[in-house]
């Protein structure tokens, strides 16, 4: 599935140790590697994107290497299988 891979995310901030440990708690799936199709590199951190779709304009996170992550703004191709964890925080580890 096509998402768009956002830009100046460092500022939003979670509860969990990281937005990879975020994808992983929520998701209940393993990152075994980066979600990027044709890309065989490790997940190094969680990635904020969104769908491409008119009316889900929501943040979601899933695991990406460093340099795919790194392509800001960019359209990237990602794992159908997937699944889009929430990065709203009070959606999620921000729970009450
Ligand atoms: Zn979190
Ligand atoms: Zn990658």
């Amino acid at each position: 599935m096509k998402v768009k891979n956002l830009n100046g995310t460092a500022v939003n901030k979670c509860n969990c140790k990281s937005w990879l440990d975020h994808w992983m708690k929520f998701s209940r799936q393993k990152a075994n590697r980066c979600m990027v199709n044709d890309c065989r590199n490790l997940p190094e951190v969680g990635g904020h994107v969104q769908k491409d779709s008119k009316t889900d304009k929501s943040w979601y996170i899933v695991p990406l290497c460093k340099p795919c992550n790194g392509k800001k703004g960019e359209d990237i191709d990602i794992f159908d299988g997937v699944n889009l964890v929430s990065a709203n925080v009070a959606e999620t580890c921000g729970k009450k």
